[in-house]
């Protein structure tokens, strides 16, 4: 067995969760690999298990299974798919803290955290269970009375998915339950970082016939994806994960044409204006910055106050920040885990150091904490202008920059001021004001007086270079149909 003690205090070894080698047509295996390469619990630094680093080889092995078993399963009722997704929630949620220790481990999010993502994948398969059945198609009013008009909605075929660590089961969850709704099958390439938390296993005890969900494990993302977008079998590409990467992966998916779906990068605007409820506006970025320490896609990466409450709220939000427990995600109350690894720790340090050194004051935090894990203090930065690093890129970690402005155009200007379009927020009272600035935010998404914006019942997405595509609600299943006009003439 492959897993270190480090890992089975946490999880009992004889878990039916844990499984140590990628999945291939229905068999747990680690394929023609001949390495393996390490998962590290990065609250400790600890190894946790070591699996086989699988590649082109492997994957596309899994494409031919994915590819042969995908006529049967888009041939079976949506009411037989549905039920089997049903199964596989009903699995998730039901075990929800043998999943989340996993994810904890693995990641290094708080156990809550862990619990309440475990539990928000699940609602992506329920909802996607219940989306199932209601794949409608339309009828079209002919232009002749000897013609019929309709259209219906088919599976797109087998799809490669390619996933972040930062939410390793949700992530996969909101691409697989409507692919698998609809009919498709999937070849699913976790981050190498996560790769326990993939959920084959439950797919496979939910019922799901061999073939149709596939995983593999690796540490050679470009050779996986170099496969899995120049494979002819494979129809279409969803990837979560950096803008620079989805770039690749669609210049790769260009020869032929394959359909892409990418959920990228954001720089997302958190916009507190002088009439907001400004204990809602602190709670809401508490809740939009803090979550994940910081690395999520959604997260407010720029803070923008108006003048008049600036103050207060950068006291009031730095009290709050200085008293947020940080440390390993299993310790009871911690809020704040660990970064993924060094290199996500050594970026966040230079957005503070780049800042500092252009004039930003630390109000709290500010530094890397000493010790074996990948630890940064929750930080709050007042002073913060446009020049700095902070304001152009993603920092991905548990630091809130506060700009200061004064007029409602100005900050719609500075707010749509960046190559990225995936979630905004702002805390207004004034109704005019609220529809005035949600209508002019150049993004996919708008959280108005709440920091939390997630759902399976929304339709998650980015625009300009945050993506292409939506996922969740009933958007996010036409990701995974074709659309196919038939006409009968002669009547
Ligand atoms: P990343 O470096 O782009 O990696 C994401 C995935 O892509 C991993 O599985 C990675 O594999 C794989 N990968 C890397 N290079 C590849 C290549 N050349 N070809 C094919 N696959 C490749 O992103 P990350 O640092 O893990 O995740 C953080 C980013 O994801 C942030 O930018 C965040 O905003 C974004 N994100 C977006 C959303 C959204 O819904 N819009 C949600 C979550 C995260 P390895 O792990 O093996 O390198």
């Amino acid at each position: 067995m492959a897993f270190t003690t480090a890992l089975t205090k946490h999880v009992s070894f004889s878990s039916r969760f844990l499984r140590d080698t990628g999945y291939i047509d229905g068999v747990w295996t680690a394929g023609d690999a001949s390495r393996t390469f390490d998962v590290l619990n990065p609250a400790t630094g600890e190894v946790l298990a070591s699996l086989p680093d699988m590649g082109a080889a492997e994957t596309r092995d899994a494409i031919t299974a994915a590819h042969a078993a995908q006529p049967a399963w888009a041939a079976r009722p949506a009411k037989e798919r549905a039920a089997i997704l049903r199964k596989w929630h009903e699995l998730m949620v039901a075990n929800a803290d043998e999943l989340a220790a996993i994810l904890t481990a693995e990641m290094g999010k708080p156990f809550a955290e862990a619990r309440g993502e475990i539990l928000y994948a699940a609602a992506y398969v329920e909802w996607y269970a219940e989306e199932a059945k209601r794949i409608y198609g339309e009828t079209i009013p002919a232009p002749s009375n000897d013609k019929r008009m309709m259209v219906i909605k088919q599976p797109v075929g087998v799809v490669g998915t390619i996933t972040p660590w930062n939410f390793p089961a949700a992530m996969i969850a909101r691409k697989v339950a409507p692919a698998l709704a609809v009919g498709c099958t999937v070849v699913s390439k976790p981050a190498e970082q996560t790769p326990l938390s993939a959920l084959a296993v439950l797919a496979e005890q939910a019922g799901v016939p061999a073939g149709i969900f596939n995983v593999i494990v690796g540490e050679d993302g470009p050779a996986i994806g170099k496969e899995l977008c120049g494979n002819d079998k494979v129809r279409k590409i969803s990837f979560t994960g950096s803008t620079e990467v989805g770039r690749i992966l669609m210049r790769q998916c260009a020869d032929q044409i394959k359909k892409v779906s990418l959920e990228l990068g954001g720089n997302a605007p958190f916009i507190v204006f002088d009439d907001a409820d400004l204990d809602a506006a602190v709670e809401g970025a508490l809740a939009s910055k803090y979550r994940n320490a910081g690395q999520t896609c959604v997260c407010a990466n720029r803070l923008y106050v108006q003048s008049g409450v600036y103050d207060a709220f950068a006291a009031r939000l730095a009290a709050k920040v200085a008293a947020m427990p940080v440390g390993d995600g299993f310790e009871a109350g911690v809020m704040v885990g660990p970064l993924i690894d060094d290199k996500g720790l050594a970026k966040v340090e230079s957005h503070v150091e780049d800042a500092v050194s252009k004039g930003a004051k630390v109000l709290t935090g500010g530094k890397r904490i000493k010790g074996a894990g990948t630890f940064f203090s929750p930080t709050v930065l007042t002073g913060v202008t446009s020049g700095m690093q902070v304001a152009r890129e993603e920092t991905f970690g548990p630091v809130a920059p506060l700009f200061r402005f004064d007029t409602v155009e100005d900050v719609i200007a500075q707010a749509n001021d960046t190559e990225f379009g995936l979630a905004a927020y702002f805390f207004a009272g004034d109704l005019k004001k609220v529809w005035r600035v949600a209508e002019a935010l150049e993004y996919g998404m708008v959280g108005i007086n709440t920091g939390l914006i997630s759902s399976e019942a929304a339709p998650f997405g980015g625009i300009k270079q945050s993506g292409l595509g939506r996922e969740g609600s009933r958007h996010g299943a036409d990701d995974y149909l074709e659309i196919k006009y038939l006409c009968i003439g002669n009547l």
